[in-house]
């Protein structure tokens, strides 16, 4: 396979391990940055996801690099805890505007190119509490929450362009986001998660690789957790 791919927030963590393992399968992966430099051997695109202008223009350096976009990965995602009462409007909405807002501004511009040619993928990164809750993340779980109605809405909208929409949802994976949790904290949580382990970025990179690849042509609107088990049951 070669096709032109997009990994948002593919400079780090789990979505340059996605970039990887597609890069590693033949497509063409280019990834968004929005500081530093982008990682060896990936075409970078400076980005952030929420500005509509930095997004069309990303877009189209990676149209003109590689051609429109066939797969892409929405993945990049931040967050803000704080418990309701103390947590700000702004911490709300920032979380939102990034991790849902965000998506559905790649989402529609990459749809465009996609519909011409009557076929692409998209994953959608959400997260285990997403379905699950947390609390002290009641903006970040109703971000991935809500990627769970978007990304169904549009494998309806999109299914006989035979464009896949899919969701991944990620347990505790080690990276710069969980690397912040104090450690009592990580090992409480560890204690629920039926694998006793948080995963590797490589875990989810598989996933995706599955959902964008020959495996995943006859799914869509789907969640798929990567999460030892923590989830299971939503
Ligand atoms: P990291 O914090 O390691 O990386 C986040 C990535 O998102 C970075 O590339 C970052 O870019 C990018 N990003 C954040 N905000 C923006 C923005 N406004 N515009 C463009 N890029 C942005 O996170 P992870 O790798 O751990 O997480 C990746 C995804 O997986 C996220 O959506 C996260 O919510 C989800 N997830 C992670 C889990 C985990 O346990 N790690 C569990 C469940 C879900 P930059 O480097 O420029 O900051």
């Amino acid at each position: 396979m070669s096709r032109s791919v997009l990994v948002t927030g593919g400079n780090r963590g789990i979505g340059l391990a996605i970039a990887r393992e597609l890069a590693e399968a033949g497509d063409n992966v280019a990834i968004t940055y929005r500081s530093g430099e982008p990682p060896e051997g990936l075409f970078g695109v400076r980005c952030d996801i929420t500005d509509t202008a930095q997004v069309d223009a990303a877009f189209k350096e990676v149209e003109e690099h590689q051609g429109p976009v066939e797969v892409l990965v929405a993945n990049a995602g931040m967050n803000k805890d704080q418990l309701l009462a103390l947590m700000s409007e702004d911490d709300f909405s920032s979380v939102l505007d990034t991790n849902l807002t965000g998506s559905f501004r790649v989402a529609k511009r990459a749809v465009r190119g996609m519909m011409r040619k009557r076929s692409g993928r998209i994953v959608l990164i959400s997260s285990v509490v997403g379905l699950l809750g947390s609390g002290g993340q009641a903006n970040y779980a109703a971000s991935k929450a809500g990627l769970v109605g978007f990304a169904r809405s549009l494998s309806r909208e999109l299914g006989s362009r035979d464009i896949t929409v899919n969701v991944v949802a990620p347990g505790f994976i080690t990276t710069d986001m969980t690397d912040e949790l104090p450690e009592d904290r990580q090992n409480e949580i560890k204690k629920n998660v039926p694998l006793g382990r948080f995963g590797a970025p490589e875990d989810i990179a598989r996933t995706v690789g599955f959902l964008a690849g020959p495996g995943g042509s006859y799914i869509t609107g789907a969640v798929i957790p990567v999460d030892g088990g923590l989830g299971m049951g939503h």
